[in-house]
């Protein structure tokens, strides 16, 4: 599968002071999210941070991590919040979305999502439950969240390009399982 790597364009001082954390915790199964979960219990209510990283696995974080951190320092597949949930014994996904305005990565990082839920053994949901639309104004610089469709500059006004171009991305192809 062909998908974009993204690199971080967050704060350097923020990148700088993660630089020595430990990355997220890599989930490749399902065993090893139950692990994850036995010692950071207050995800299941509260949600976690997540990056799929280069090779396509997810990696956990508790709530409110950088996702630069969670990642590495690396470029991710994609990033945003995640929040599990019980029901009927099974695990499922009650919320997921992209919203990471260390790496802003586009709605289109699902598929790296999706891929990265089903190799750790939970039923990706058929998109992200909260989807951020992120574009840099080619006026003033500015990075805005698109609220409700409307592509205008929050900052000045100008209006917003349709296509995603908050940074540099490149196009990786990442094995699939199986
Ligand atoms: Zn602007």
């Amino acid at each position: 599968m062909d998908l974009y790597a993204y690199t971080y364009v967050g704060p350097e001082e923020i990148r700088r002071s993660v630089a020595t954390f430990p990355a997220g915790a890599p989930i490749v199964s399902a065993r090893d999210i139950e692990a994850w979960l036995t010692c950071h219990p207050d995800a299941l209510a509260e949600g976690a941070t997540y990056v799929i990283d280069l090779q396509g696995r997810l990696r956990l974080a508790p709530r409110r991590s950088e996702h630069v951190a969670c990642a590495g320092g690396e470029e991710i597949l994609a990033a945003g919040e995640l929040r599990f949930r019980r029901a009927g014994g099974q695990l499922t996904v009650a919320e997921v979305s992209n919203q990471s305005t260390g790496y802003c990565p586009d709605t289109d990082c699902w598929a790296a999502v999706a891929l990265a839920l089903g190799q750790a053994g939970v039923n990706p949901p058929s998109g992200f439950t909260h989807e951020v639309i992120f574009r840099r104004c080619t006026h003033c610089g500015e990075r805005n969240l698109v609220k409700e469709g409307w592509f205008v500059c929050v900052f000045c006004d100008a209006d917003l390009p349709a296509g995603w171009n908050i940074g540099p991305r490149r196009r990786i192809h990442v094995k699939e399982p199986g």
